[in-house]
């Protein structure tokens, strides 16, 4: 995950429009924030730990003045939340000061690393967003060159923004891993993750980056170079459109929104099942679950109520009340009672969400609880930027669904196929990524595959 941002407008409060921006994006990274501006080639950057609403005040936009911004909003997997991977990243090098935000994750790093240190340049951390940072950072060629050259090294997943020379930078990888869009305010450019952050600060959307393209902002406008790395096939991640991005982003073509629904219209008709309630798992079950009570002509509700100020971090109940964790996110309505319930989510990873809400619905009086999930099951981790256990951890690698079902204590458990969850969203699966439910990953998986673990560590989206 990860959300980035960028916008070059000499006449407008960047910092400001970057704000915005990232909230709009909050979505895709909850644990760090920070927006960099470079006034006339001089660079600010402020990062911090929390939401964007935390780590900025009025004050502090306000010692932010530039005319070009970048931003980014920061998921990270396990452990490595500290300040220090907050980003965006300042490197300064040889060639130039950079400031970089990233979305995605590399699956060479360790290689890297070694050559920049046989260079004499040390990396502080593991992360792999430096070792972006510090290539470009470090580069004496002009900077269009040291951009496609340092992208013909990376193997993976980056989407990344750039503010440099007193330019905005974006990129994007030869496979598209990750999502990137252009739009325009005026005579203005913006980049953003999802479109839905164009739609926040007035920009139009325009393209998308293209897989493999370099795009530079500068007072001369924008220009843009094609297939700077190897062409790769396109490998769009389709979990994009499962869970990751914002229900109101287009993404590829496609709204989100209606390719969430039209998942769960799918699976109504591939595991039909007769009950008296189609209730979601909110909010990321909720498209899939209007789909599904449409298609299966079953009413619609709630079933559940979700707290919506549940951030990521928060103080732990103490031990007594641990096991009522969940109820700290959800409540049911008295409405399931008596009741055969369809619960519907758009993904099972771990599988302890739903083996509580199971336990929930069962406690609230549901007298069947049929779990319909809008994807596959997860078989598989992702070296491209998700936070997705490795193989020990998801529940539906190494069990049949019907194991996963007696886990969970559900009536009945079912999931969408890959070839209906593929329809929903209407690329050809040669367009997209979805190893994490095939195990046929689009780039060489890396050599050990215990990286999953280690990514931990490397991992800085
Ligand atoms: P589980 O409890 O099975 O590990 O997680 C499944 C739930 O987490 C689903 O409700 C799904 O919407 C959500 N989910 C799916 N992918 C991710 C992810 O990468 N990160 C987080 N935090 N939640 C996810
Ligand atoms: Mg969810």
């Amino acid at each position: 995950m990860c959300g980035i941002f960028g916008i070059h407008a000499p006449e407008r409060d960047v910092a400001r429009l970057a704000y915005f921006g990232l909230f709009a994006l909050q979505h895709r990274g909850q644990e760090s924030a920070g927006i960099a501006v470079s006034d006339q080639g001089r660079l600010t950057a402020l990062r911090d730990m929390g939401l964007v609403t935390q780590v900025f005040s009025e004050d502090k936009l306000n010692g932010l003045q530039g005319d070009v911004a970048i931003g980014h909003t920061r998921y990270s997997t396990t452990g490595a939340a500290h300040w220090s991977n907050a980003q965006p990243l300042v490197q300064h090098g040889r060639a130039r000061t950079v400031a970089l935000g990233h979305n995605g994750n590399l699956i060479n790093t360790a290689e890297l690393r070694a050559e920049l240190t046989a260079g004499g340049i040390r990396p502080l951390s593991s992360s792999d967003t430096e070792v972006i940072a510090a290539m470009l950072a470090n580069d004496e060629r002009p900077l269009e060159e040291a951009i496609a050259a340092t992208m013909r090294r990376l193997d993976g997943a980056y989407s990344v923004v750039v503010l440099t020379e007193g330019r905005l930078v974006a990129f994007r990888d030869p496979h598209g891993f990750r999502p990137l869009a252009l739009g325009r305010l005026g005579d203005d450019w913006v980049v953003a993750s999802e479109t839905c952050a164009l739609d926040l600060v007035g920009a139009t959307s325009e393209r998308e980056v293209a897989s493999g393209e370099l795009a530079v902002i500068g007072p001369d406008g924008l220009h843009t170079a094609h297939a700077l790395a190897p062409a790769e096939r396109p490998a769009l991640c389709i979990f994009e459109y499962v869970y990751l991005a914002r229900p109101d982003s287009e993404l590829g073509g496609v709204e989100v929104y209606g390719a969430r629904v039209r998942m769960g219209e799918q699976l109504a008709r591939e595991a039909p099942v007769d009950a008296d309630l189609v209730m979601p798992v909110p909010d990321s079950g909720t498209p899939a679950a209007i789909g599904f009570a449409r298609a299966a002509g079953i009413p619609f509700g709630e079933g559940l109520i979700k707290n919506r100020y549940v951030g990521r971090t928060f103080i732990q109940p103490e031990q007594g009340m641990r096991e009522q964790g969940i109820k700290l996110k959800f409540n049911p309505l008295t409405e399931i009672a008596g009741k055969r319930v369809v619960v519907v989510d758009d993904s099972i990873v771990r599988g302890s969400t739903m083996h509580q809400i199971v336990a929930m619905l069962f406690d609230g009086g549901a007298r069947e609880v049929h779990v319909r999930v809008s994807s596959p099951p997860i078989i598989s981790p992702c070296f491209y930027g998700i936070d997705f256990g490795d193989d020990e951890q998801l529940v539906a690698g190494g069990r049949s669904v019907d194991e996963v079902r007696a886990l969970i204590g559900a009536t009945s458990l079912a999931h969408l196929s890959l070839d209906g969850m593929q329809a929903a969203v209407g690329h050809h699966e040669s367009d997209v990524c979805r190893a994490c439910f095939t195990r046929r990953y689009p780039t060489a998986a890396p050599a050990d595959r215990r990286l999953s673990k280690l990514r931990f560590e490397l991992a800085t989206s």
